[in-house]
């Protein structure tokens, strides 16, 4: 006997558990399969996100921030530890798992309270049926009028060189080292390798990342970008650009990098443990999508429209699994768009004001256009930016590394993007979304009262500095 929904949603990572809820809300039957298992086997909701990504990468990277203030920063305000601060990486690691375990119970929890039944297993199309299709999940058959494919994604390895999570690491092994590693190797200087670099670095490894292209941070406006570099290096993190990578050894001691730099020459990298973080693939492989005729593009997503509609009638798909970037906030604003389209409301996801974060040390945020693209498509903008180090409260802090940047049009003075780096920007890059949103001016944020003294004035000032008035600089 099958059980009956309006929606099966395929998928409990932020795209799917949000798209389920979101469901559950407008009066709908809602079902959630999802087959991630915890160490004890049993569910562990909220995706890669929650398990092997945003969330236990920023508790390591809180731990790891702690200890390099400890070692590093405490002295200056007068705060002395003799002998310095130990990490104890087995009792850091646990406490990553506690944060983890807590965000898995709160998304079940967060299901019971909306009615949304839960399905623990891999959930596969099984055909089409009277008024829906069928979805199996071990034992179970499941019928939905409507189907949420929110399958995520998973690491993409090095041709030749799979991840054995214990030398070659993805994002899994490298959240989940035991010890700190002598010689850290990455692949990629994307966000995981910058962000996990980080971790590992502060915590006493000597990190080189090897990048494929000949620009830092691509995506990134290229003024921050040079900054972020900057500071990187400063902090010791090595960062070679424009190499190719040949060929990836394991051996009894540990992974040797053979690659070509970006002069042409042949070069070498012997470390002991190697993260690669080359981006991620689709997880479409389990699906059975050839039961019921699902397309997938080229790359392997499926394929959908700008509503988040794929090839078959009542079959939606959100999050990682589709174009666009792969962000946990993104993957969740498809979900409860779908999730009213379904209902039969007007569901919206604005992709012009989908904030990125990097969140290393110093932080780095934006939103919208960069000053490169706005260049390439001929728009007449002005440009302000106004440093940290002139902000009395990153004074007080003591972390007065980086800027924010405002781009506004020319004519119309609406904001086309902000950029910023810098403490706590993961938080003040809010302010730039809102503003977008409501299509501001970079007058609105600059006549707005900021708080005093706060980091959030360097957004004033940045807006101030467009029309040339600032007022602390
Ligand atoms: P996922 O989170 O991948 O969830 C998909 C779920 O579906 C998984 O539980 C999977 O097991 C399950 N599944 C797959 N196939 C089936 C099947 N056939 N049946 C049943 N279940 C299935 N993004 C940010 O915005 N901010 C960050 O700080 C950030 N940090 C990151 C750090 C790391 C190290 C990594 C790897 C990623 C990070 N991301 C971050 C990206 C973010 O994790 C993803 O964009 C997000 O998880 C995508 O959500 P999703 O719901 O589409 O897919
Ligand atoms: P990424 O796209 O951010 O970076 C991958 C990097 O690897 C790129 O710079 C690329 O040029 C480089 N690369 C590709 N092939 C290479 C090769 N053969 N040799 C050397 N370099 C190579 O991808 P990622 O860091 O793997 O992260 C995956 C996804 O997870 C990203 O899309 C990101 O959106 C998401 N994520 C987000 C956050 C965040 O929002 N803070 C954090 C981590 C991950």
């Amino acid at each position: 006997m099958s059980k009956s929904f309006d929606v099966v949603v395929i998928g409990g990572g932020p795209g799917g558990y949000i798209a389920a809820i979101r469901a559950a809300q407008l009066g709908m039957a809602v079902a959630c399969v999802d087959e991630w298992k915890g160490s004890d086997g049993g569910p562990a909701l909220g995706g890669t996100c929650t398990n092997t990504g945003c969330i236990p990468s920023k508790a390591l990277l809180q731990s790891s921030e702690f200890f390099e203030h400890a070692n590093h920063h405490f002295a200056e305000h007068g705060i002395v530890l003799d002998k310095g601060a130990t990490i104890d990486v087995a009792r850091m690691i646990g406490r990553k798992e506690k944060v983890v375990k807590q965000n898995n119970d709160g998304i079940l929890f967060l299901f019971k309270k909306n009615k949304v039944s839960f399905f623990h297993g891999r959930g596969s199309f099984a055909g089409k049926a009277d008024g829906g299709y069928q979805i199996r999940v071990g034992d179970e058959a499941l019928v939905g009028r409507h189907v949420i494919v929110a399958t995520g994604s998973s690491a993409r390895a090095l041709p030749g060189a799979p991840f054995d999570e214990e030398k070659i690491l993805s994002n899994d092994g490298a959240l989940a080292m035991t010890a700190v590693p002598k010689k850290l190797g990455v692949i990629g200087a994307g966000v995981i390798g910058l962000e996990m670099g980080s971790v590992w670095r502060r915590l006493g490894a000597e990190v080189t990342l090897l990048e494929a292209l000949p620009d830092f941070l691509a995506a990134a406006d290229a003024q921050i970008a040079r900054e972020a570099m900057k500071a990187f290096n400063r902090q010791g993190l090595k960062i070679e650009l424009g190499v190719r990578v040949d060929g990836v050894k394991v051996d009894g001691k540990g992974v040797a990098v053979a690659y070509t730099d970006a002069k042409g020459a042949t070069q070498k990298l012997a470390c002991d443990r190697l993260i690669v973080s080359i981006g991620r693939l689709p997880n479409t492989g389990g699906l059975n999508a050839e039961a019921v005729g699902l397309q997938l593009d080229e790359r392997g997503f499926v394929a959908v429209d700008d509503q988040c509609r794929a090839s078959l009638p009542d079959v939606w798909a959100i999050g990682d699994v589709v174009r666009g970037p792969m962000l946990a906030h993104k993957a969740e604003e498809e979900g409860v768009a779908v999730a009213e389209r379904i209902a039969g409301q007007h569901g919206h996801v604005n992709f012009n004001t989908i904030p990125w974060v990097i969140y290393t040390s110093p932080e780095i945020a934006w939103v919208g256009q960069t000053e490169q693209q706005l260049k390439s498509a001929g728009r007449a903008y002005r440009a302000g930016s106004f440093p940290f180090a002139a902000n009395g409260r990153a004074r007080a802090l003591g972390d007065t590394t980086g800027m924010v940047k405002f781009l506004a049009d020319a004519a119309t003075d609406e904001i086309l993007g902000v950029h910023m780096i810098g403490p706590q920007v993961s938080e003040l890059i809010s302010e730039a979304v809102v503003a977008m949103e409501f299509r501001a001016s970079s007058e609105d944020i600059a006549r707005i009262c900021h708080a005093h003294p706060s980091l959030s004035e360097a957004t004033k000032e940045a807006a101030l500095a467009v029309d040339k008035r600032t007022l602390n600089l």
